[in-house]
């Protein structure tokens, strides 16, 4: 059939904003100082879906202004008037949740089913939760105070749900924001924005700035800005972190991985393979937690192998709008060339290439899913994150020999362990080295649950009260007793 178009909600709203998104900055969309625009494309099509404000130091000069201003109110709210803002914001998402998925979908290329059944639910759940943080701030958190204004710079492989699990936590608690998408999908950013103004989330409380790198890096030097949250690859926080040290900025990362997905021979296989699949094919391997890494029990190597080619032969890549595909496209070109690159220097480094049979749509950043078999632990292909469909798969003997594997990389982002012995993955667990650990389950997130990584994946956690402590600085108070007049 023809291949299903965007609806006429998200059409009307990027016709709306056809001669150029502004920044958002206290309460209002305010062209660039510099008047300088770039164009947000749609990566399954390769074509304009909007101009975007490219923001320079000036941009962010502004809404860091914004952002100041307006903390001090915010901050004095009662937790429960902040609290209902937060309310009104979970249920602006819902109440826009069709258009926020269509929208999401176009500008990054993922299936509108994952945005409709995954990001955008849990971007309301995450609102709604840190709604509860905010009444409980007086009593869970009495020695504690705002940071103040955040810098807030995200990343394109879940660009609404990095920007809930960013700003929920930092409004919650009293902070301001200063907010930058990434530069391959701010359009989620702006009609988020926008839908916030109108749910009455007083002006410069929420400020979006748009642009590339050289935005984020007026944020991270501004000296405005109290703290930097950043989500993105382990390169730019390594630059971030020299950047702030010694500024007095409080800095959190979420960076790359590169996380084990070990299976068993006594694992349930039919599980495992459709946890493969979820692992490292949703979102087309975008994720910075994907097991990229299957380490499979030698006994049973070769029929997990043959199960899982015969699964990769049924998944449909397509149009991100057509809900019977199993994958949408690649973010940008260049991260389509990155991972053609990267698979290339795995099978000259001798790994095993396996690629299904099946049509890939034309015109758009496509790629099949794809296996790397029999990979060696020094291959690049192993220790380098590719942030695309591909799998890499190595065998172990002994669960020993899996552990030592699985921590054989500079990431500690997450991990899953497949086995139907529990004692087995309960003895595993503890010595993985990763943030978080599944077991027989792949890929499960809750706002009530910190998120974060070990070594180069980073530090700091979002979600949960944990989460909720990045926002805020302990402060002691002491005093005399006041002298009564006699
Ligand atoms: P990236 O580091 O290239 O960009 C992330 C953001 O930083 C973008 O908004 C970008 O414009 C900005 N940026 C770039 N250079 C900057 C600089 N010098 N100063 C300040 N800001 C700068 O990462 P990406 O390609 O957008 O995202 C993919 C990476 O994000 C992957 O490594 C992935 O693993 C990671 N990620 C991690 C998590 C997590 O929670 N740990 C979640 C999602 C993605």
């Amino acid at each position: 059939g023809p291949a299903p178009e965007a609806d006429g909600e998200a059409r009307a709203w990027l016709k709306r904003h056809e001669s150029g998104f502004g920044h958002f900055i206290g309460g209002k969309f305010v062209q660039p100082a510099a008047g300088v625009h770039f164009d947000a494309m749609d990566p399954a099509t390769g074509k304009k879906l909007g101009r975007v404000a490219q923001g320079d130091a000036a941009d962010v000069d502004a809404a860091v202004v914004a952002a100041r201003k307006a903390q001090g109110s915010w901050a004095k709210l009662p937790g429960h008037a902040r609290a209902r803002h937060l309310y009104a914001l979970a249920r602006a998402v819902q109440r826009h949740a069709r258009l926020f998925a269509v929208i999401e979908a176009l500008d990054n290329g993922k299936p509108v089913r994952e945005t409709r059944d995954i990001d955008v639910p849990l971007v309301a759940r995450h609102f709604y939760y840190h709604a509860g943080w905010a009444q409980l701030q007086a009593t869970e958190f009495a020695d504690q105070v705002p940071v103040g204004v955040v810098g807030q710079i995200i990343p394109w492989n879940f660009p609404l749900l990095m920007l809930a699990w960013k700003v929920a936590p930092a409004l919650a608690l009293g902070n301001t924001v200063v907010l930058k998408p990434a530069e391959f999908t701010p359009l989620t950013a702006l009609l988020f924005a926008e839908i916030a103004a109108a749910a009455g989330l007083p002006a410069g409380v929420l400020n979006v700035v748009t642009g590339d790198g050289r935005t984020g890096a007026a944020i991270v030097g501004h000296a405005g800005v109290d703290k930097i949250a950043f989500t993105g690859s382990s390169e730019v926080g390594k630059l971030i972190r020299a950047e702030t040290a010694g500024s007095g900025k409080s800095l959190t990362l979420e960076l790359g991985g590169k996380s084990p997905f070990i299976v068993f021979d006594d694992a349930d296989i039919d599980g495992a393979i459709e946890g493969v699949v979820d692992a490292i094919w949703f979102n087309q391997g975008q994720v910075c937690c994907a097991g990229s890494r299957l380490l499979v029990q030698e006994g049973i190597a070769d029929k997990f192998h043959a199960r899982l080619k015969r699964r990769m032969q049924n998944l449909r890549v397509g149009n991100p709008l057509d809900k019977a595909i199993d994958m949408g496209a690649i973010v940008a070109p260049v991260q389509l060339e990155r991972i053609k690159a990267l698979v290339a220097t795995g099978v000259a480094e001798g790994a095993e290439l396996f690629q299904p049979e099946i049509d890939l749509p034309t015109g758009g950043n496509f790629y099949p899913p794809t296996l790397l078999a029999h990979v060696q632990t020094a291959a690049t292909v192993a220790r380098e994150e590719i942030f695309g469909p591909v799998l890499v798969s190595m065998t172990f003997r002994t669960p020993d020999e899996a552990v030592m594997l699985a921590n054989n990389t500079r990431y500690g982002l997450a991990a899953s362990i497949w086995s139907e012995t529990i004692g087995l993955a309960l003895d595993i667990a503890p010595k993985l080295q990763a943030g978080v650990v599944w077991i027989n389950a792949t890929n499960l997130f809750d706002a009530a649950v910190g998120f974060g990584g070990y070594r180069e994946s980073g530090y700091g956690r979002e979600g949960g009260k944990e989460g909720a402590y990045e926002y805020l600085k302990p402060k002691a108070w002491a005093g005399r007793k006041a002298r009564v007049a006699a």
